[in-house]
C-alpha cells in the first residue's frame, strides 16, 4: 500500500481524499494555490506546498509544480480529484514517467474516452447503445447539415473534449445549425483548447442516469448501480439521488451491464462513470464516460456501504477489489444537494466572500461534504461548489423530509449559496413523486421565478 498521497485539488474533493487516506493509514500532501493559504484542505493535511498564484493555470493546472512538489514531499501516488487535471492523459503519463502511480485509469482510457467523438465509436464497436449521432467529429457545416437531414431536428452540437456542461448547442433548424457551429467551436476552443465538435439527436426530455463502476488490475470490472442526475441547470447537476425514481431491476440489469462493457472495451481500471440519456419508454443511449470520481459519488456510498474513494486507492495500489459483485446490494435512499456560493434569486451569480457563520446540520442519516468552515474564504477563481449535503434514509419520503430537515438547519454566513433553492424543490409536487426530466428544474421552476 501507499505510504503518501499527493492530492491534486482543493475543496471537498481534497478533504474527502485526505480523510480517505487518514483511515487508509497513508499520509497525505495538499497543494495550494496563493489565494487558498488558510483553505481547509490545507490545514487538514500532513503536509503542504505552495504551486502558484491563483489563476488554476499557474496553479492546479501547472504540471510542473505539482511534480515538483511530489518528488520533493517524495510521494507514491497523486490522487486527481475531479475537474483540473483528473482527465488529462497527459498528466496521467507523466506520473508514470516520474514512477509516481496516478489515481486513475490508465492514460490510454483516459484518451479514448476523454474524446466524446471517439469513445462513441469505441462504445458502437462494443455493443453499447448511443445517442444518434456524427460517426466522429463533423468537419464543415456541408457535413452537418447533411447528417442534422438524416437524423432529423433538433440536433445538438457537442464539444468532443467538452466537460461541465460546457460547449453544446441546440439548433432546430439549418440556419440555427450553421450559428450553433461557430458558436460551439468558439466554446470549445476557448474553454477545451480543442474546437472539435459532433452531433447528436436532442432527445425530448430526457433523464440523466447513470451507472458507477470500479475496476482493478486483476480483470475485475463491478457496477455500484446508478444515480439519477435529472435535476439540472445549464447541463449542471444540482441534485442527484440513488436508487433513480424510475429504475426497475430490468433495466438496472441491462444498464449495468453496458456500462461495465463500455469500461472493459478500454480496459478501464479506478473508479468511472458511465453517463446515460434514457427516454420514457425505458431506452437508454450513452452519453460519455468520466474517467475519475465524480462529485455525487457519495449517493452510491450511503446506499451500497462502499467507500469508493478508499476501493480507488486500493486498486491503485494494485489490490483486488474487496467485494464482489454479489457483495453490492442496495439498501434505503440517498440524496445530494450540491450546494454552491450562488445567488438563486439573482440569476446564479458567483458569491464569494469570507464565511462568517458555518453551521452544518447533523443526526440522522446526515453528511456533509465541505470545503469550507467558518473564517475561510470563497475565492472567484475556481468552481462555486462549497459543499454537499448527502442524507440518507429507508425510502425516499424519509429521505426527502430528512433533506428537509437538514437543509432549515444549515446556516452558511456571509456568503449566499442555492439552499433556498433546494428548499423550493423539495416542496414542488413533480419533485416529490419523481417526475422530471433534464430541462424540468430550468422549464417548470427557474422560468418563472428568475429575476431578469
Ligand atoms: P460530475 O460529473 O462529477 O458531476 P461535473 O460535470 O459537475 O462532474 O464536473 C465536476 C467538476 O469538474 C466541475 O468543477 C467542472 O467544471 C469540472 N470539469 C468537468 N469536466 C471538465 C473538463 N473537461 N474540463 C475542465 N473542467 C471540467
Ligand atoms: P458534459 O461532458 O458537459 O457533462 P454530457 O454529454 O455529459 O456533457 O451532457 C451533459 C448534459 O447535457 C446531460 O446530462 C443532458 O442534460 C444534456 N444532454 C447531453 N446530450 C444530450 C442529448 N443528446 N439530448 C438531450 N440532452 C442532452
Ligand atoms: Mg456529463
Amino acid at each position: 500500500m501507499f505510504q503518501k498521497i499527493l492530492i491534486a485539488n482543493r475543496g471537498e474533493i481534497a478533504v474527502r481524499v485526505i480523510r480517505a487516506c487518514r483511515e487508509l493509514g497513508i499520509r497525505t500532501v495538499a497543494v495550494y494555490s496563493e489565494a487558498d493559504e488558510n483553505a481547509l484542505h490545507v490545514a487538514m493535511a500532513d503536509e503542504a506546498y505552495c504551486i502558484g498564484p491563483a489563476p488554476a493555470p499557474r496553479s492546479y493546472l501547472h504540471i510542473p509544480s505539482l511534480i515538483e512538489a511530489a518528488s520533493k514531499a517524495g510521494v507514491d501516488a497523486i490522487h486527481p480529484g475531479y475537474g483540473f487535471l483528473s482527465e488529462n492523459a497527459h498528466f496521467a503519463a507523466v506520473c508514470k514517467t516520474w514512477g509516481i502511480e496516478f489515481i486513475g485509469p490508465p492514460p490510454e482510457a483516459i484518451e479514448t474516452m476523454g474524446l466524446k467523438s471517439l469513445a462513441r465509436e469505441a462504445m458502437q464497436r462494443a455493443g453499447v447503445p448511443v445517442v444518434p449521432g456524427s460517426e466522429g467529429t463533423v468537419e464543415d457545416e456541408d457535413e452537418a447539415l447533411r447528417i442534422a437531414r438524416e437524423i432529423g431536428y433538433p440536433v445538438l452540437v457537442k464539444a468532443a473534449a467538452g466537460g461541465g456542461g460546457r460547449g453544446i448547442r441546440v439548433a432546430r433548424d439549418e440556419q440555427e445549425l450553421v450559428q450553433a457551429l461557430a458558436s460551439a467551436r468558439r466554446e470549445a476552443e476557448s474553454t477545451f483548447g480543442n474546437g472539435a465538435v459532433y452531433l447528436e439527436k436532442f432527445l425530448e426530455e430526457p433523464r440523466h442516469i447513470e451507472i458507477q463502476v470500479i475496476a482493478d488490475k486483476h480483470g475485475h470490472t463491478l457496477h455500484l448501480g446508478e444515480r439519477e442526475c435529472s435535476v439540472q441547470r445549464r447541463r449542471q447537476k444540482l441534485i442527484e439521488e440513488a436508487p433513480s425514481p424510475v429504475m426497475t431491476p430490468e433495466l438496472r440489469q441491462r444498464m449495468a451491464e453496458a456500462a461495465v462493457r463500455a469500461a472493459e472495451a478500454v480496459d478501464y481500471v479506478g473508479a468511472g462513470t458511465v453517463e446515460f440519456l434514457v427516454d420514457r419508454d425505458g431506452n437508454f443511449y450513452f452519453i460519455e464516460m468520466n474517467t475519475r470520481i465524480q462529485v455525487e459519488h457519495p449517493v452510491t456510498e450511503l446506499i451500497t456501504g462502499i467507500d469508493l474513494v478508499k476501493e480507488q486507492i486500493r486498486v491503485a495500489a494494485g489490490e483486488p477489489l474487496s467485494f464482489t459483485q454479489e457483495d453490492v446490494t442496495f439498501r434505503g435512499w440517498a440524496m445530494e444537494c450540491r450546494i454552491n456560493a450562488e445567488d438563486p434569486n439573482n440569476r446564479f451569480l458567483p458569491s464569494p466572500g469570507t464565511i462568517t457563520a458555518w453551521e452544518p446540520p447533523g443526526g440522522p442519516g446526515v453528511r456533509v461534504d465541505a470545503g469550507f468552515r467558518a473564517g475561510t474564504a470563497v475565492v472567484p477563481f475556481y468552481d462555486s461548489l462549497v459543499a454537499k449535503l448527502i442524507v440518507w434514509g429507508r425510502d425516499r419520503e424519509e429521505t426527502m423530509a430528512r433533506m428537509q430537515r437538514a437543509l432549515a438547519e444549515f446556516r452558511i454566513e456571509g456568503i449566499r449559496t442555492t439552499i433556498p433553492l433546494y428548499q423550493e424543490i423539495l416542496k414542488r409536487d413533480d419533485f416529490r413523486q419523481g417526475r422530471f426530466h433534464t430541462r424540468w428544474l430550468e422549464e417548470e421552476v427557474l422560468a418563472g421565478h428568475q429575476s431578469p
